[in-house]
């Protein structure tokens, strides 16, 4: 017992200290006592009555029914959360036709039925009805001693009772309120608030007056008019409230969804506004919004990073302070079509100005996205700006084009970008005549033969030299360029062009005219020069740029190392090439040429050592042809294998030929002028050995000559085809020897048996001391290299007595013998045979 007790407890009034618990059970106690005294007097009465059918017990149901009915259905007091219901009327009405039993039994109902509208605690669902007990029993005893005393001070039936209902009113007001009121301030252990407890019910008291009222005047109106005033009151006063109830709590319901979409509508905005500040605050993009007047009102963490600025020192300013001035115009201009034309919008990339101190270096450039809109707080557009940082972006850019315009090796202009300008001034040169240009087309002179000699290395050293020696001479204006290899090209634009196109490239000329020295060897970065001029006629890039070069082969064909301008022969002179580069293939074929050999002698003792076969061809129209001219020719046109295969096959024939014929002549040497492109192919190798087959030739009796120019050029190359031909017992014999750029270190490990020194060093022997000395050095190299040593263009006894005493072992030349046709040959081996013995 005392466990459930306990339980119930815990679990229903375990907000409830000792006291209040008293004070709770008590109460409880005594509004059940109320009610079953009410059930009892009730039951008590109908007993006396005779029965339920003789007693008011029916009218005290049907009663207590509408006090259920309406006790179900309050009205609820818009914009409070007060209910009025009207059970007090029919409580008041109980209590003047049925006494206080009906009417506690019709309270405490009321209050069990109200109560679970405003909480789900068991505790107040007990002690409220309790409560409405209690009040209702002493109020009802009140009313009924109150209405027998005024009746018996003469005062009639009907206005002692409507007298007596309006007097009780406020004692049942002050019971059924301060009773809950005084549970709640002892549960709380709090004194009691009276001031509190009117201003909270106060409304309440009106209602029970009213109640009483209405009560009493329809229990008067009814003693008088029977119980039909009842029933139509009854109903009237349940339609009205239903009514009332159906209006009120609709408008009540309508604000409430009001309210809620006002709310949501409210939090929606809220968490938009707090989404947008989270978006602009924390945005990787800068972004900022500009005011009608053009200064910045709100800025993000990331355009504060990207500006180098505190929030404090952006805000309020314009915005344009922080661009580059080239950009700072065209932004503005911009920001002026937004705010005329409202619907644009602009983009635009641009450079920004940052404080100095801050981290980065060189400009910072940035995308920026420029839109408006229409602030409610401010009078007129505003602009939105969103600004993303591109510097990376810009700088790989750049350095793409960069490497796209300009070459890798010098970094000067490439072709293309060379073209582009001049393209862009021959254009403005086709419409304005008063802006000229001149192009300058310069290449190396025997560049090839260093790059080749001295390693690429060298030659790209070599390159760059040059080019900043060009980039040195030349005013800033003036656009050089690497064409590629050893080309190089000026343009020069403006009314000065035409004149100082010959002046610029003559600077260029002495400029790269000064030696320089690379891995010890000094070396002449010479150049051969073309110009053009745009007064030369109306003509597309690529005509410009081959009337240049044409000047510039013109420049290299007489003589290299000098200037020529571009006049309209040299395109006569390049047809003429090539109809002579036709004529040459036929003649090769068509047997035009003819073969000349030159004796070789031993100088000391004076004996016929061999010859030397030099092919000679006399054109059908032009007459003879110097073999430097159709030599140069077939080797640049491709025909060069099939001379060099025609002079062996020739030259080994004859020399079979007048061995057969005079067999003391078998220990004669062969010496045949090849090309370095014949030892690229390996069937150049198969044809000598198969050439020498077919005559019965030893290999040890021919000597191939190459020159040290073409050796060194097409070295790696040629070498795998010498050692093979060398194994064979074919000899090697470098010709021109001196004049390139050989390594006498390298020297020494070439398959080569003789040296032919240059005629240039034996011609001016007599008048060049310097020449003896090659000379000299030359003798000393071979002998140590263990190389025989061969002097050319001997013309003067004085020449021949000096090599002589030189002590080098052979030579040819005017002086011996000049170049003779095979038939005159003989003669010439008769007369030798002289000094043989
Ligand atoms: P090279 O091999 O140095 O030939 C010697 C050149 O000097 C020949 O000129 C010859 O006529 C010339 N000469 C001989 N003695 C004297 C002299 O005392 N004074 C002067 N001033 N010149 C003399 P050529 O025949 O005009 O040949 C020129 C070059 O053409 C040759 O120079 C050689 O490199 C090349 N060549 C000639 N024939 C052939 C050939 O069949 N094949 C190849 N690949 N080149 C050839
Ligand atoms: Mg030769
Ligand atoms: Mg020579």
């Amino acid at each position: 017992m005392f466990r459930s007790i306990d339980r119930f407890r815990k679990a229903h009034l375990y907000d409830y200290h000792a006291g209040a618990v008293r004070a709770w059970v008590a109460l409880v106690a005594w509004g059940a006592a109320c009610v079953l005294w009410a059930i009892g007097s009730l039951v008590g009465q109908a007993a006396d009555a005779g029965g339920f059918a003789g007693s008011s017990l029916g009218q005290v149901l049907v009663g207590l029914a509408l006090v259920a009915l309406a006790a179900m259905f309050p009205v609820l007091i818009p914009r409070t959360s007060y209910f009025i219901a009207v059970t007090d009327i029919f409580i008041f009405s109980l209590l003047a036709a049925a006494g206080p039993a009906a009417a506690v039994l019709a309270a405490a109902l009321d209050g069990a039925i109200g109560t679970p509208r405003a909480t789900r605690r068991l505790a107040p669902r007990l002690s409220n009805p309790a409560t409405a007990a209690i009040a209702m029993f002493v109020s009802g005893h009140a009313q009924v001693g109150l209405q027998t005393a005024l009746q018996g001070q003469g005062l009639s039936p009907m206005a002692a009772t409507l007298t007596s209902l309006c007097a009780i009113a406020p004692l049942y007001f002050a019971l059924s309120t301060l009773i809950p009121t005084g549970l709640l301030s002892l549960k709380q252990r709090r004194r009691l608030d009276f001031a509190q407890w009117w201003r909270a019910y106060a409304w309440v008291l009106a209602i029970y007056l009213l109640s009483a009222a209405v009560a009493g005047v329809v229990h008067v109106n009814a003693q008088q008019l029977g119980v039909t005033v009842l029933i139509v009151g009854a109903v009237v006063c349940l339609s009205v409230v239903s009514l009332l109830r159906y209006t009120l709590n609709r408008a009540e319901w309508e604000r409430r969804a009001q309210e809620a979409r006002i709310a949501g509508a409210e939090r929606e905005a809220r968490l938009n506004q707090q989404r947008f500040i989270a978006a602009f605050t924390h945005a990787a993009a800068g972004m900022a919004i500009v005011g009608p007047a053009g200064r910045l009102m709100q800025v993000n963490r990331a355009l504060c990073e990207l500006l180098g600025a505190s929030e404090d020192e952006l805000l309020g300013k314009a915005f344009a302070t922080h661009l580059h001035a080239g950009d700072a115009e065209l932004f503005e201009r911009q920001t002026a079509d937004v705010l005329r034309h409202r619907e644009r919008s602009f983009s635009i990339e641009l450079r920004l100005l940052t404080r100095s101190g801050h981290d980065r270096n060189g400009d910072i450039w940035a995308s920026l996205h420029c839109s408006h809109f229409d602030d409610p707080g401010e009078t007129g557009t505003c602009l939105i700006y969103q600004l993303h940082d591109i510097s990376s972006r810009r700088l790989a850019e750049s350095r793409l084009q960069h490497i796209a315009f300009h070459d890798g090796l010098t970094d000067l202009a490439n072709r293309h970008f060379f073209e582009q300008r001049l393209a862009v001034a021959v254009e403005r040169c086709r419409r304005e005549a008063e802006r000229p240009f001149a192009v300058i087309f310069l290449d190396l002179d025997r560049f090839k033969l260093v790059n080749d000699s001295l390693g690429h290395v060298a030659g790209n050293h070599l390159l760059r030299e040059v080019a900043r020696r060009l980039v040195d001479a030349l005013p800033p204006d003036d656009l050089v360029a690497r064409l590629g290899g050893d080309e190089f090209a000026v343009l020069l634009e403006g009314p000065g062009a035409p004149a100082q196109g010959r002046e610029r490239a003559h600077r260029l000329l002495a400029a790269l005219g000064q030696p320089l020295v690379m891995h010890g060897t000094e070396v002449l970065p010479a150049a051969s020069f073309g110009i053009t001029f745009s007064g030369d006629g109306p003509r597309s890039v690529d005509e410009v740029l081959r009337d240049a070069e044409l000047a510039m082969y013109a420049a290299k064909d007489s003589g290299r190392g000098r200037v020529l301008a571009f006049d309209s022969t040299m395109h006569d002179r390049i047809a003429d090439k090539l109809a002579l580069e036709a004529d040459l293939r036929r003649a090769i074929g068509a047997g035009q040429l003819t073969v000349m050999f030159q004796p070789i002698y031993d100088l000391e003792p004076y004996r016929l050592y061999g010859f030397e076969a030099l092919a000679r061809w006399v054109h059908p129209e032009r007459g003879a042809i110097s073999p430097s001219v159709f030599v140069t020719l077939a080797e640049e046109s491709g025909h060069i294998e099939a001379l060099s295969a025609w002079v062996v096959e020739h030259a080994v024939q004859q020399l079979a030929a007048w061995q057969r014929s005079e067999p003391r002549f078998r220990g004669l040497c062969m010496h045949v002028n090849i090309s370095g492109r014949d030892l690229q192919h390996s069937r150049f190798v198969t044809h000598v050995q198969q050439v020498l087959g077919r005559h019965g030739v030893a290999a040890a009796q021919l000597a191939l000559e190459i020159t040290e120019t073409t050796l060194m050029g097409q070295l790696d190359m040629a070498l795998a085809a010498m050692h093979r031909l060398r194994e064979a017992g074919v000899r090697f014999s470098i010709d021109d020897f001196g004049t390139g750029y050989s390594s006498l270190a390298y020297l020494g490990t070439l398959p080569i048996d003789s040296l032919k020194i240059d005629r240039s060093f034996v011609m001016h022997m007599e008048t060049k001391p310097q020449n003896v000395e090659i000379v000299r050095a030359v003798m000393n190299l071979g002998s140590s290299l263990g190389k025989r040593v061969v002097a050319e263009g001997i013309e003067t006894a004085a020449q021949l007595a000096q090599l002589r005493a030189l002590g080098v072992p052979s030579g040819q030349g005017f002086l011996l013998s000049p170049p003779l046709r095979a038939d005159q040959v003989p003669a010439a081996l008769v007369q030798a045979a002289v000094f043989w013995s």
